[in-house]
C-alpha cells in the first residue's frame, strides 16, 4: 500500500483481492443434498436477498440448487426472475398436493443450475387451507423427499420463509436440515430471536430431529456505525460458532437487484454485496461440508 493511497482506493484494492481469492476458492459439494430454510419471523431482515444470493452464489460455483419460495409476497420468484402470477404452478399447489414439486419447477432465466418453484398470492390462503388437514406441518417435507428420491443430483434446497412463524414456516422447518437466520445488523436485531430458537428447538424436539441452526447471517452491516459493531459483538458472544465470519454490507445495488429481475450477480457482479454473499456462501458450503463430516 503506497501512502498516497485513499481510504477509497484501500477499498476497492480489498475488494480486488477478495474477489481474486474467490475465484479460485472450491466450494465443497455436500454428500447428500441439504434442505436449508432461510427463516426469521421478522420481515425486512435479508431473508429473501440472502435465499437468492446465496442460491445464485451456490449455483455459479457449480451445485444444482433449488430455491423454494414460501412467501406469498413471492419476492424470491421476482427476484430470480421468474413469472408468479396467480395460477402460476407454484408452492401453493405442492402445499395443496395438486402437484409435484417437479410440475413448480421452473429453470432460473439467469442460472443454468438453478431451478425455481415460484410463490404466488393464492399462497396467502394456504395456511388457512392446511388448518384441517392432518400431518399438515409434513407436507413440504414428503414434496421434498419425494423429488429427491429421483433427483439424487440436487445439492442444495433453500426454502425462503415468510415473516411469521405460521404454518408456512412450520412446513421449511419440518423439511430442513439446518435454519439460516439473516439477522439485521440494527435496533432491536436480537429481539425476537429467543422465540425463534424456542421454536426451531420445540421443531426439532417433537417434529425434525435433524435440524439445527446452520448460520446466522449479519445482513445491512454499515461499517460507519458503532451499532452495527455492537450487535455483531453481542450476536458472535451469544452464538460463537454460529454466526458467521461474513458479513453482508448495507447495499444500494442489493436492493436495486430485484426490480431488474436479478440476483446481485447479474446486477453489480464485481461490487462488495456480490464478493459478500458469494463469500458467504462458501462459508455455508464448508460448514456443510465439515459437520457431513464429523457425523461420518
Ligand atoms: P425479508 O425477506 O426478511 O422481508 P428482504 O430480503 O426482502 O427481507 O429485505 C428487505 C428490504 O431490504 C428489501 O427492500 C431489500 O431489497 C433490502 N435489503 C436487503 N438486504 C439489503 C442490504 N444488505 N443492503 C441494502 N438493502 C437491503
Ligand atoms: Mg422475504
Amino acid at each position: 500500500m503506497t501512502s498516497s493511497s485513499t481510504p477509497l482506493a484501500e477499498q476497492i484494492a480489498a475488494v480486488a483481492r477478495a474477489r481474486a481469492e474467490l475465484e479460485r476458492a472450491v466450494f465443497p459439494r455436500p454428500a447428500k443434498p441439504t434442505v436449508l430454510a432461510v427463516a426469521n419471523q421478522k420481515g425486512g431482515v435479508g431473508k429473501t436477498t440472502s435465499a437468492v444470493n446465496l442460491a445464485v452464489a451456490l449455483a455459479e460455483a457449480g451445485m444444482s440448487v433449488i430455491v423454494i419460495d414460501s412467501d406469498p409476497q413471492g419476492n424470491a420468484s421476482t427476484a430470480l426472475g421468474v413469472e408468479h402470477r396467480s395460477g402460476t404452478p407454484s408452492t401453493y399447489d405442492v402445499l395443496t398436493g395438486e402437484l409435484t414439486l417437479a410440475e413448480c419447477l421452473v429453470q432460473s432465466p439467469q442460472v443454468e443450475m438453478l431451478k425455481v418453484c415460484p410463490a404466488t398470492i393464492d399462497l396467502s390462503g394456504a395456511e388457512l387451507e392446511l388448518a384441517a388437514k392432518t400431518q399438515r406441518e409434513f407436507i413440504l417435507h414428503q414434496a421434498i423427499t419425494d423429488h429427491l428420491a429421483v433427483n439424487r443430483h440436487v445439492d442444495v434446497i433453500l426454502v425462503d420463509c415468510p415473516p411469521s412463524l405460521g404454518l408456512l414456516t412450520l412446513n421449511a422447518l419440518v423439511s430442513a436440515d439446518r435454519v439460516v437466520v439473516p439477522i439485521q445488523a440494527e435496533y432491536y436485531a436480537l429481539e425476537g430471536l429467543s422465540m425463534l430458537i424456542q421454536t426451531i428447538n420445540r421443531i426439532r424436539e417433537y417434529l425434525n430431529p435433524r435440524l439445527t441452526i446452520g448460520a446466522i447471517l449479519l445482513t445491512m452491516f454499515d461499517k460507519r456505525t458503532n451499532l452495527s459493531a455492537e450487535v455483531a459483538a453481542e450476536l458472535r458472544a451469544y452464538f460463537p460458532d454460529i454466526v458467521l465470519d461474513t458479513v453482508i454490507p448495507r447495499s444500494v445495488k442489493l436492493s436495486e437487484a430485484p426490480s431488474f429481475g436479478t440476483s446481485i450477480f447479474g446486477h453489480d457482479p464485481r461490487g462488495v454485496a456480490a464478493v459478500a454473499y458469494k463469500k458467504a456462501a462458501l462459508e455455508l458450503a464448508q460448514r456443510i461440508a465439515k459437520v457431513e463430516e464429523s457425523n461420518g
